[in-house]
């Protein structure tokens, strides 16, 4: 299925929106994607990477906090970054989030929830697609995920010269 990066992702992070709200998190949305680009993908799946997530800087950011949402291209790529102010994840755990049912710190994980798999769904996903998803993290300032997945023509998308 073809369908519009941008508008697929500005549809997903719409749905966080009150969620957000209730919590006391803001969230910023930059869409810097031609409104034309297009990825070829399993609609379901990938809506589900974006949820997982969203849904993860949603439960491990703290009230007062903010989430940033980037949707840009990067050379034939999508890229799409998502940036919390939750506590971040220590280096000797950040190896293994993307294991299936790791879960980093065991005493947040029984009071936040979960089972350890989204991250894994994700993961698995997104390679799928021909992607990649990547983390950054810093404990105590927060965690961004980025993920790339394919255009269909990037040429055309970006109407720019290459
Ligand atoms: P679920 O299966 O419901 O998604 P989960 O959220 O625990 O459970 P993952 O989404 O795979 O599982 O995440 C794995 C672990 O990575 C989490 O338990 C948490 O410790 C850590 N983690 C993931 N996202 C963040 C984030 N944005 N900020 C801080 N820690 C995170
Ligand atoms: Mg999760």
């Amino acid at each position: 299925t073809t369908v519009y990066a941008g508008q697929l992702l500005a549809r997903i992070v719409d749905n966080f929106e009150i969620e957000f709200e209730d919590k006391g998190i803001s969230c910023s949305f930059i869409n810097n994607i031609a409104p034309e680009a297009t990825i070829t993908v399993d609609p379901d799946r990938i809506t589900q990477v974006f949820v997982n997530l969203l849904g993860n800087a949603l439960r491990y950011t703290p009230a007062g906090g903010s989430i940033k949402v980037l949707v840009d291209e990067e050379g034939a790529d999508l890229l799409v970054s998502i940036a919390d102010t939750g506590p971040g994840i220590a280096a000797d755990h950040l190896a293994h989030i993307f294991d299936r049912f790791y879960r980093a710190d065991e005493d947040r994980s029984r009071e936040t929830g979960g089972t350890g798999l989204g991250l894994a769904i994700a993961k698995e996903f997104v390679e799928a697609h021909s992607g990649r998803i990547e983390v950054s993290s810093t404990v105590g300032e927060g965690t961004e995920f980025t993920v790339r997945i394919p255009l269909d023509n990037a040429d055309h998308a970006s109407g720019k010269q290459r």
